[in-house]
């Protein structure tokens, strides 16, 4: 067999069978790693073999993302963009100023404000959104995702205006007077999305080749492409792309609990599809975002209760189906891991999204339920860090527990969250993981756990995660060697070049 290409004096390490270990030279042959070693490799040359002298270059599997919202982060590319913003006023400025790019009557969006960001330590007033959009009907994203701010005209649409009740595991906020003030929480949010015109099936399109773009360029070869809701019209657009051969990142995407019973009538099982797009995990929120998680001292808000819960997991279970859970409090995870119990399905490698306070107790019994947690691991920085603003009191061993998870036997998956992290890299997310002081873990676990844990997490390790001969050359090349770089210059690492299937689809090789 003729290798398609050499790598060749490189320092290529596998993260598979010999770990960190750095090897000088990698052949590939249809789409496949061939051979990996030292110069001995060179036999697969052919008289078609492309070689590339690395010059010392480094060579990684590519990262798998396991949660990451890939088109809620592209269609919020086309609103208006309110990271950074420090105060209400520079909201409504930023408003105003983004208006004017739109149709007359066409609804306003925006993303990425955070309250504790802001001067004022609150979110606008719908009155103070409709001092930048008047007429216009207008609903903005904090950054967390779990809670929005409409203005009037958005508010009047859904029907909002008038006196009403809170919906289940949502908050409509109020005024003394009783009128609602604009702010809309977790399940509460969808009054008013179900009223939104869905963007064109083109713009999705448009938001997953931006969000593409974005990964690639981190180095992220594979996706578990995170939803906040049923739109089955999202894998028709990564379907469209493929058959255009534009979709160039793997995609596992995520199916809305809504999604339960079409799926299940179906017949689809888990790992449904093929090896650019494929049927991911059931997703249903049990608690909700950072600032309302569900602890078992009680507090927070249930999205699913544990009844609702538990009868999900059953189904989904019984259908053949995975279920990844978002479940932040070590409430929401207990009632996660009951309700995986009580369905006797430990062979579905049910998923906890986040997993962020997690005890002891609850470790062990993700493990023995042969669970998956899939989580943020800038979490460790930013939750000692800032959470006392956000979580409940809790034993600083019990939040952000790679270290811990990993050694009770319970995989753990790595992911950014895209974009409640607004930059996917994942080279910050591995640096918090083995630089922290609490629950460390080493760079071999952290690197895989950004690699071959997404691709177990979605059954695919057998083929995908590391560069052992047999799997897919999908990998990065670094100019520079970055584990002998400064982790403090992390935050700027980017590859070379990506290749997805031996085929180069980012930089230059
Ligand atoms: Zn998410």
């Amino acid at each position: 067999m003729n290798a398609d290409l050499i790598l060749a004096s490189g320092s290529i390490r596998t993260l598979g069978r010999s770990g960190l270990q750095a090897f000088s030279h990698l052949a590939i042959a249809s789409g496949q790693v061939a051979a990996v070693g030292g110069p001995e490799v060179m036999r697969l040359k052919g008289p078609t073999t492309r070689v590339i002298d690395m010059h010392g270059g480094a060579v990684l599997p590519g990262f798998n993302d396991a949660h990451a919202h890939v088109v809620y982060y592209g269609l919020t590319r086309f609103g208006a963009d309110l990271g950074g913003t420090r105060s209400v006023d520079e909201i409504v400025k930023r408003l105003r100023e983004h208006g004017r790019s739109l149709k007359k009557g066409e609804w306003q969006l925006g993303l990425g404000y955070r309250v504790d960001e802001l001067a004022e330590l609150r979110p606008p007033h719908r009155t103070e959104l409709d001092q930048a959009t008047r007429e216009r009907p207008c609903y903005i994203d904090e950054r967390g995702g779990h809670a929005r701010v409409a203005n009037t005209a958005s508010l009047e649409a859904a029907g909002l205006m008038g006196p009403g009740q809170d919906p289940p595991g949502g908050r409509i906020g109020r005024d003394r007077n009783g009128l609602p003030n604009g702010l809309l929480l977790e399940a509460a949010m969808r009054l008013v999305s179900d009223v939104q015109p869905p963007p064109p099936i083109e713009r999705r399109q448009e938001g997953i080749l931006l969000a593409q773009r974005l990964l690639l360029s981190r180095g992220v070869t594979s996706v578990g492409a995170a939803v906040n809701r049923g739109f089955a019209d999202d894998l028709r657009a990564y379907q469209r792309l493929a058959d255009g051969a534009q979709l160039k990142i793997r995609i596992n995407e995520f199916l809305s609990w809504e999604l339960l019973e079409a799926t299940s009538s179906l017949g689809v099982l888990k790992g449904f599809g093929g090896p650019m797009l494929r049927a991911g995990p059931i997703k249903v929120f049990v608690d909700g975002g950072a600032e309302r998680v569900a602890m078992r001292s009680g507090g927070g808000v249930w999205r699913t209760t544990p009844d609702e819960l538990r009868s999900l997991v059953e189904r989904a279970s019984r259908a053949g189906l995975q279920v990844a859970a978002h479940a932040i409090g070590d409430g929401a995870i207990e009632a996660m891991c009951d309700a995986v119990e009580a369905a006797g399905a430990t062979g579905l490698r049910h998923r906890v999204e986040h997993c962020t306070i997690c005890p002891a107790d609850l470790q062990a019994r993700l493990a023995k339920l042969r669970m998956v947690a899939v989580m943020q691991p800038t979490a460790a920085r930013f939750g000692r860090v800032a959470s006392a603003l956000f979580f409940p009191a809790r034993d600083r061993k019990d939040l952000a527990a790679h270290g811990p998870l990993m050694k009770a036997g319970v995989p753990v998956a790595f992911s950014s969250d895209l974009p409640v992290s607004s930059d996917p890299n994942p080279w910050p997310g591995v640096r918090a993981a083995v630089e922290d002081q609490v629950n460390g873990i080493g760079m071999l676990a952290a690197l895989r756990a950004y690699t071959v844990g997404g691709a177990f997490a979605s059954f695919e390790e057998d083929h995908k995660g590391t560069l052992d001969p047999g799997m897919v050359a999908d990998l990065q090349i670094y100019d520079r060697d970055p584990l002998n770089e400064p982790t403090a210059s992390w935050d700027q690492l980017r590859p070379r070049a990506v290749l997805v299937g031996g085929v180069r689809v980012f930089g230059r090789l």
